[in-house]
């Protein structure tokens, strides 16, 4: 007797449940976006296949669980994403300058021409960034800001000019460099904060609602294209609560997402933060799922990354790092007391050791009056964050989300400090101590969102530009690293029970790999794309010889879009 019939069965394939390593079946049936079943073709086939159900051949390719970013800034880069040029994967500087030159080209007079992060100078074979000069030179008449990493910025002439940018304009903590007769040379550099680069951001041209609705569709399906089926927003700059939230909460309740996004809240007016928390709290509910479409499609998760302006540590490697300031404790305090009462899960932003050490004294404290006990909480990014100090987060039972900015920071920091002795976040030390880890990007201001650089950095140590940053003998092994991408991630939104492996039970989410991730040459992983995307059991994304299988794609607006002439990220 037939056991139940599948919605959908992929066969043939190399399928890694991540329940252990080196633990493969060849085929997977799907019942209402669950997996039904695992084992080899001959019986998944015998056992669920009716006469309703879609069959799919793998032709022997590799099958993952659907990858996690644990903090990605999803909600902001899809409001805009069709306006901006992307450099991600871009190998010289030639190209990405005719890039520029050419989207000049088709840019209507008004409109901005941006590329905001995602590259460095070491992923070009020049080695080297564009001078203002060039940048003037390709585009002397069309307003053009680059922003690089955390610490600098190119603002072209016209854009100065249309700005009306002169040697008075100034912004706190940032620096707009002159020349020698004190003209503006179009160069900005973040010292103490980025705030001349955001607030620059900010008046570059915006999509009206529906471009940004049709912007935020298209990033979903270029995470999708490498295996992405969830992401982890976790909140940021100029990302205000609700307003800025609005085009994903209408995508989700029409089930137009083929993400499962989690998201935090973020308070954006400093000196105001408890305040919003406190209506926050107040007015929402926790993990309240708004995709009506999908299990966990769009739920609110807690607070973070940042909860007061004063415990932002800046992350910026052109620059020695800023001791935060003596207030932190009395602003972050009250807050985490309000969180931890309403058992409200919190991440909180922490590039340093130094201020990770004062944070968590402020955790302790208010661990000693209301006990955390098993409130879910991490902390984000800790690059120097030290043995002892991992000890105190295990013992609030923290984790950490960890991503991979060395891979584009690693020269710089090498600058400051010189090579690092350790792992840097030391992830191998976090894991040997049973803390939680999940893994991520941090894109896409700074990196790319691509995952499979994020992966290349976790099992070389390299950084983009090939530089061993870590000791070889700290590299992690595949396995690991991608159970990090998948289960690990999960556990930031609690979802570790049904996320992240390829079991009975467990959420439908997986992708056909364009290669072998598991017996590839670890240079290699860099290219890998996710040939097939399943989401909740169904195909969100599909190219090449699977492209049949594919949903329509609506068309990109407006029509001078970048995206809509090079896509996202470059091959
Ligand atoms: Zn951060």
């Amino acid at each position: 007797m037939r056991a139940q019939n599948a919605d959908l069965i992929i066969h043939n394939a190399k399928i890694a449940t991540m329940e252990k390593a080196s633990d493969f079946v060849e085929a997977i049936a799907v019942k209402n976006g669950l997996v039904l079943a695992t084992g080899t073709t001959k019986s998944i086939l015998n056992n669920y296949k009716g006469t309703t159900t879609r069959v799919i051949d793998a032709t022997g390719k590799t099958i993952i669980p659907g990858l996690n970013d644990s903090h990605i800034h999803f909600i902001r880069e899809g409001l805009n994403y069709n306006a901006e040029l992307r450099w991600d994967g871009v190998k010289t500087l030639k190209r990405a300058m005719e890039m520029l030159r050419e989207q000049a080209e088709r840019t209507p007079p008004g409109v901005w021409i941006k590329v905001v992060g995602g590259w460095n100078e070491f992923q070009f074979e020049e080695k080297r960034q564009p001078t203002i000069e060039e940048i003037n030179e390709a585009v002397p008449d069309k307003p053009v800001f680059i922003t690089y990493l955390y610490g600098k910025a190119f603002l072209n002439k016209k854009g100065i000019e249309v700005l009306g940018y002169t040697k008075d304009t100034h912004y706190e903590g940032s620096l707009l460099e002159q020349d020698k007769s004190g003209k503006l040379t179009g160069i900005m550099y973040a010292k103490e904060t980025p705030k001349a680069i955001y607030t620059t951001l900010g008046l570059t041209t915006k999509l009206s609602a529906k471009e940004r609705a049709n912007s935020s569709l298209q990033f979903n399906r270029e995470l999708n294209r490498f295996g992405l089926t969830s992401v982890i927003d976790a909140a940021g700059g100029s990302q205000n609560y609700p307003a800025d939230y609005i085009t994903a909460l209408e995508l989700a309740k029409q089930g137009k997402l083929s993400l499962r996004i989690s998201y935090y809240l973020f308070a954006q007016q400093k000196g105001k933060e408890l305040q919003d928390y406190e209506q926050w709290v107040a007015e929402n509910h926790i993990n309240k799922n708004d995709n009506l479409f999908m299990a966990n499609g769009y739920s609110m998760e807690g607070a973070g990354e940042n909860l007061v302006a004063s415990a932002a540590d800046f992350e910026n490697f052109l620059e020695p790092r800023i001791e935060l300031s003596h207030e932190m404790e009395a602003d972050l305090e009250p807050i985490i007391r309000l969180l931890v009462k309403n058992r409200w899960p919190f991440r909180l932003h922490a590039t340093y050791g130094e201020s990770i050490d004062r944070m968590l004294d402020v955790f302790e404290k208010v661990n000693a009056e209301i006990p955390f006990n098993g409130l879910r909480w991490f902390f984000d990014h800790a690059e120097t964050i030290t043995p002892q100090q991992l000890q105190r987060v295990k013992k609030l039972q923290g984790g950490i989300a960890v991503q991979f900015r060395m891979y584009y920071q690693g020269e710089l920091y090498n600058r400051m400090y010189g090579a690092p002795i350790t792992q840097l976040p030391p992830i191998k030390k976090m894991l040997e101590m049973g803390i939680p880890v999940g893994m991520g990007t941090d894109a896409t201001r700074i990196s790319t969102y691509n995952p499979w650089m994020a992966l290349h950095w976790l099992i070389t140590g390299k950084t983009i530009g090939g530089m061993q940053f870590w000791p070889k003998d700290q590299v992690l092994d595949k396995y690991t690293a991608l159970k990090l991408y998948t289960s690990g991630s999960a556990w930031c939104s609690g979802e570790e029970k049904v996320k992240g492996k390829l079991t009975k039970g467990m959420y439908a989410d997986m992708a056909i790999l364009s290669d072998d991730y598991f017996t590839i040459a670890p240079d290699a992983v860099r290219g890998i794309e996710s040939l097939l995307t399943v989401v909740n059991g169904k195909v969100v994304y599909a190219k090449g010889s699977f492209e049949k299988y594919s949903p329509p794609v609506p068309e990109v607006i407006p029509a001078w879009s970048p995206v809509k002439y090079y896509g996202g990220y470059q091959k």
